[in-house]
């Protein structure tokens, strides 16, 4: 049996509490809680298992993994391993005894994301008081430690017009590299599409402004385009059980984030089975990995081995099934679901729904 390439990266979700509420957050509706969290000893033989199976990084992620007590200890794990360790927060815990605490176990980089450039905007997004003012004195105190720092926005039809001050601001705060993204429809995405989704003409200025400032240079961009507008999908964490490994709070493992609403499969468990049998021969993982499950059209599509077919999860989430096509592209049969939704434009809801644990 030829055993698939190794995952290259680890997305350990180590918790999903945060004191922000973000309507697009990736987290699944169903959050869980900390009581269900790995313990230490359980996510340092995560990491030991991932650097043995081949992974080269490993993305502290959540939730807001500054939560955890332990994630300075965990970092430090990853740098005993030789993993690239990055950590991606929204900076509102972060101060500067954390801080040096994280260089001194030998954080590698720092993703910090911004929910506007407003305050006013920021709170509407995140719903924490004062959080916007806690990012900037954030990102100056990484800007002074040195470690080398990403700026990510989230954009959206609220904030899509400010991306020239976004730039501008990252650009003041030394940013190295900005991530510009428009939002994605799934999960708490999903729930809030008519109140996010930007029009046509938002989108077209949102690219222009990127182009914009690529020219000016000085700064590295990375810009994720919205599907709803495309009409071919990307190829969702570079295909299915190919690039990334996604542990989360609890220990299931998963070839994206989002993979958790697929039914009538069994998500194994760290606690349970060791990663490198999870990765090479669980079910969910050779699922849709390749291409022999594709139907038509993607089956005789010369794409196939570039988009890998799509979102499994946006597949399921707009047609009910994760095995058909992914309705972004303009070839699949239910590709009108995604043009309706863009025509819904014009009777934009205004209301969010924010992502909260239920009770
Ligand atoms: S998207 Fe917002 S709510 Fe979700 S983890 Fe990030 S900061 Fe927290
Ligand atoms: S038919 Fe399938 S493989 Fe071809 S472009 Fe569309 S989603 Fe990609």
């Amino acid at each position: 049996m030829t055993l698939p390439s190794p995952p290259m990266s680890l997305l350990a979700e180590l918790t999903h509490r945060c004191p922000l509420a973000c309507p697009y957050c990736s987290n699944p509706l169903e959050l869980e809680r900390k009581a269900a969290e790995l313990d230490t000893a359980t996510w340092t033989a995560v990491l030991e298992q991932a650097a043995e199976l081949g992974v080269l990084q490993v993305h502290f992620s959540g939730g807001e993994p500054m939560a955890r007590p332990d994630l300075v200890e965990l970092v430090s794990v990853a740098r005993r391993l030789n993993l690239y360790s990055n950590l991606i927060t929204s900076g509102v815990l972060l101060d500067e005894p954390k801080l040096e605490a994280l260089d001194k176990a030998g954080l590698d980089h720092i993703q910090l994301s911004f929910q506007d450039v407003t305050e006013a905007g920021a709170e509407r997004i995140g719903g924490l008081k004062g959080a916007q003012a806690r990012k900037i004195a954030a990102a100056r105190l990484i800007r002074a430690s040195g470690i080398p720092m990403t700026l990510n926005f989230v954009v959206h039809r609220e904030n899509v017009a400010r991306i020239p001050e976004m730039f501008a601001l990252a650009r003041e705060l030394g940013a190295g590299r900005v991530e510009i993204a428009h939002t994605q429809y799934y999960g708490w995405g999903l729930k809030n599409r008519d109140a996010l989704l930007p029009s046509r003409d938002q989108l077209e200025e949102s690219t222009r402004a990127v182009e914009a400032e690529r020219a000016k240079g000085g700064l590295s961009i990375d810009y994720v385009t919205p599907d709803y507008h495309a009409d071919r999908p990307k190829p969702c964490m570079g295909g299915w059980g190919q690039r990334f490994v996604n542990v989360t709070p609890s220990g299931r493992v998963l070839p994206c984030h989002a993979a958790e609403i697929i039914p009538d499969v069994a998500f194994p468990n760290v606690k349970d089975v060791t990663l490198s049998e999870i990765w090479n021969i669980s079910p969910l993982f050779n699922m849709f990995r390749g291409t022999d499950w594709m139907p038509e059209p993607c089956r005789s599509c010369e794409r196939k081995e570039r988009d890998w077919g799509g979102c499994r999860c946006q597949a399921l989430a707009l047609t009910g099934n994760a095995a058909n096509t992914d309705p972004v592209c303009s070839l699949s049969p239910f590709h009108n679901l995604v043009e309706q939704a863009v025509r819904n434009d014009t009777q934009a809801r205004k209301n969010f729904i924010y992502r909260r644990f239920k009770n």
